[in-house]
């Protein structure tokens, strides 16, 4: 009875429309890409500034969560809210309301873009101006979505994560005043003390909802061209990468290998042959891209050439872009039609990729051997997806599942020096991971800002891990 006054609350504050409680309404927002839907009260859409603002008092008023939510495409669980029972329900807030024409400027080669717009939405404004927001990924997320989880993606090692374009941003914390921190700026050159908007970038909503996003902005190359290879070895894949960045580094744009696994699942979602035609899927291969000038391909093309004279690579083919491209962004979603997929996002120092995947399939045989071990990811900068994949409708006992994450994260982490998340994020399915392995030290000051901006613990999934729980070591 309580909660349905506060929704009416709610409704009244922001419009009959900005609140959806029907439930065919909410379960396109409280299903994730991965794992079990959880219930909400409420789906609130707030329109702007003001009403996030409004919906943020509100639920400081009731001491309700609030569970910010992009276009939905994260893969650390962080998106939608925990299976029933684990916490209490939080409210949706869907920024897709906050979508309206970016403000690309073509001098200044930045946009001002609201956070629920698409990263689509905003290149295609960036098109017609020969400017990019070069961030590449099998998903459209949204801008705030991208911020909140500082996507990396497969362009990564030419351009850099989202920190590395985000000038400013516009967002609302839950402190005693709702304050809006606004950051926006065009200005790259701006020095001038503690900056708030690297407080909003990956940390999950945690610590306030991102309203308004200002990005630095690349230049689209003149072409593109790409070629599926099949290195000798891993090894040889990780010489690859050394060659094309000693002697082809202003062309090389992105370095990305799959295992047989993971290729053959990327193939079937395609539908067609893929890039080797009838041949069988190699046990490892690559995915190059070069971009520069229209001589492009021509150097792709001596770079191969180069490297299969040198035995680096046994085969190569040159395969225009847009294809190439269609196998590395179907894997995601090969796989999830392949079987029960358990995603880990690990990255280690490039150098340790060979043994390191060698290492993760034996521990992961030991643990599961029905289990097969897709890898897939972006080896020029250590990001490694190891996905399992396990057959359909297979329940993952929680003893199992937890095994499963000592022999990927707990191997990445402990024998190789690695990340337990590479670009995905921190969310409850490895909040655990960042409590294990970052010092007492910084999750003690980590837990005083959030006390800072969010002191009822109002904001995020409630599975993150940033409050200081009574009892911590
Ligand atoms: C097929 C596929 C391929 C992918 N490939 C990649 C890849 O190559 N690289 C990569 O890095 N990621 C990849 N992802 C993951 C995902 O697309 C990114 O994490 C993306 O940035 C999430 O954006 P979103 O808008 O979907 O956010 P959501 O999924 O809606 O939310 C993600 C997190 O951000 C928070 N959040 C969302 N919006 C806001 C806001 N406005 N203010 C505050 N917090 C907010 C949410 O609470 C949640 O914690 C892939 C996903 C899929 C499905």
């Amino acid at each position: 009875m309580e909660l349905e006054r506060q929704v009416e609350e709610l409704r009244s504050l922001l419009g009959e429309a900005a609140v959806l409680t029907g439930a065919e309404d909410l379960s396109r927002y409280t299903r994730p890409y991965r794992g079990v839907p959880g219930p909400t009260p409420a789906v609130v859409r707030p329109a702007d500034v003001d009403q996030v603002r409004a919906v943020v008092g509100w639920a400081r008023r009731h001491r309700v969560r609030l569970l910010p939510q992009g276009a939905n495409s994260g893969l650390a669980g962080a998106s939608t809210p925990p299976p029933a029972g684990a916490h209490p329900a939080p409210v949706v807030v869907s920024l897709e309301r906050l979508d309206r024409e970016p403000m690309v400027d073509p001098v200044d080669r930045t946009a001002e873009v609201a956070a629920g717009t698409r990263l689509s939405r905003l290149n295609t404004a960036a098109l017609p101006h020969g400017l990019v927001l070069p961030i590449d990924l099998g998903a459209d997320p949204s801008l705030g979505g991208m911020v909140a989880t500082n996507t990396g993606g497969a362009r990564m090692l030419r351009h850099g994560d989202m920190r590395r374009h985000v000038l400013g941003v516009r967002a609302v914390t839950a402190d005693a005043d709702c304050t809006v921190v606004d950051e926006r700026t065009t200005l790259r050159k701006h020095n001038v003390g503690p900056s708030l908007t690297q407080w909003f970038i990956g940390t999950s909503g945690a610590f306030g909802i991102v309203t308004d996003v200002v990005v630095d902005l690349g230049r689209l190359p003149a072409a593109r061209a790409c070629a599926w290879m099949i290195p000798r070895d891993a090894v040889a894949a990780l010489e690859t990468i050394l060659l094309l960045e000693r002697s082809y580094g202003r062309w090389l744009e992105a370095f990305e290998v799959l295992s047989a696994e993971a290729l053959e699942a990327a193939v079937r979602e395609v539908g067609d042959r893929g890039p080797f035609g009838s041949r069988p899927s190699p046990w490892l291969s690559a995915l190059v891209e070069f971009s520069g000038g229209e001589e492009s391909e021509e150097v792709l093309v001596g770079a191969l050439d180069d490297l299969t004279s040198r035995s680096l690579i046994s085969d190569a083919v040159v395969v225009p872009p847009v294809r190439a491209w269609a196998y590395r962004h179907a894997v995601t979603d090969g796989l999830q039609r392949s079987g029960t997929v358990l995603g880990f996002d690990v990255s280690v120092p490039r150098s340790h990729l060979p043994p390191f995947r060698d290492r993760v399939r034996e521990a992961v045989a030991s643990v599961a051997p029905q289990a097969i071990v897709a890898d897939f990811g972006h080896w020029g900068d250590g990001g490694i997806h190891c996905n399992v994949v396990l057959p359909a409708g297979v329940t993952v006992e929680a003893p199992i599942r937890v095994a499963l994450d000592e022999a990927v994260i707990g191997t990445a982490c402990a024998e190789f020096g690695g990340s337990f998340s590479a670009e995905h994020g921190v969310g409850p399915r490895n909040a655990g991971w960042w409590t294990s392995t970052t010092g007492i030290g910084t999750r003690s000051l980590v837990a005083g800002l959030k006390q800072v901006f969010d002191p009822l613990g109002v904001l995020g999934h409630p599975g993150l891990p940033y409050r200081w729980e009574p009892g911590s070591s």
